[in-house]
């Protein structure tokens, strides 16, 4: 059935992380990064590892003991089941969303992009690596281009069942790199892996102020990373990860900064 739209909200009670702000430090270059450190690095003359984009990048390993606060947030995820395009982008496996779904964090309104997938997972839990990870992406669509300020909602996976929401589009995804299809609203439904288990989403997650995990690695992302463990069969698992291959950023220092949950 195509669901009109599907409203799931929640609260999640977090803490805004403590540590100082620290100078925003971003790379205006989307070639390959290793590069650019390692000749910012002779010339130096010394090496200093992870500080090649700033303080606040991520993915990062959590610590699931990290403690929780007395501040309070509200997300509230309001979600239309309009995924309209699946693209194959070589590093990744990526479906478009039509405008219309949003995410407030307190009052401020983010904006659906797109989601994509990394197998294996960029979040570790206490070490753990999971073998696949999902990337909801929302901008704040008034924030200056120079300036952009993005939320993320991170979804691990676990081998398990087959997932109903990926069924939706494994099939669907152009196997050539750099192609797109476009896909009838309706077809590919959050709800298949959202609506089966709001309460388990509800108040569950780990918060904290990271970067993108791809060029430039800009460091303006709220990151909330889903507790719950969601299970995808290792067949699906698999073919995502052979159209993208092992995509996943290696984890970063936290450099003082919290995670934190509830
Ligand atoms: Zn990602």
């Amino acid at each position: 059935m195509i669901s009109a739209r599907t409203i799931i909200s929640f609260f999640l009670l977090a803490i805004l992380l403590s540590c100082k702000q620290t100078d925003k430090i971003t790379s205006n270059t989307s070639h390959d990064s290793t590069q650019t450190d390692s000749s910012k690095q002779h010339s130096l003359g010394y090496i200093m590892p992870g500080l090649d984009h700033g303080f606040e990048q991520s993915p990062i390993n959590i610590n699931s003991n990290d403690s929780s606060s007395n501040n309070t947030h509200k997300i509230t995820l309001y979600f239309n089941d309009k995924v309209n395009k699946i693209e194959n982008l070589g590093h990744t496996v990526q479906l478009d969303f039509q405008a219309g779904s949003t995410i407030t964090y307190d009052d401020t309104v983010f904006t659906f992009k797109q989601c994509h997938f990394h197998t294996p997972s960029e979040h570790l839990i206490d070490g753990i690596t999971f073998p696949m990870e999902m990337h909801i992406v929302n901008v704040l669509t008034t924030a200056p281009k120079d300036k952009p300020q993005y939320l993320v909602i991170g979804i691990l996976f676990k081998e398990g069942k087959e997932n109903a929401f990926i069924k939706d589009f494994l099939n669907l995804i152009p196997k050539e790199t750099d192609a797109n299809v476009k896909v009838k609203a309706g077809t590919i439904k959050l709800s298949d892996l959202f609506g089966t288990i709001p309460k388990e989403l509800k108040n569950h997650y780990f918060n904290y102020k990271g970067s993108l995990t791809t060029p430039p690695y800009t460091e303006a992302v709220r990151w909330f990373i889903a507790k719950h463990i969601f299970e995808a069969s290792a067949e699906q698992i698999k073919a995502l990860n052979a159209l993208e291959g092992n995509n996943a950023r290696h984890v970063q220092a936290l450099y003082g900064r919290s995670v934190v949950s509830n």
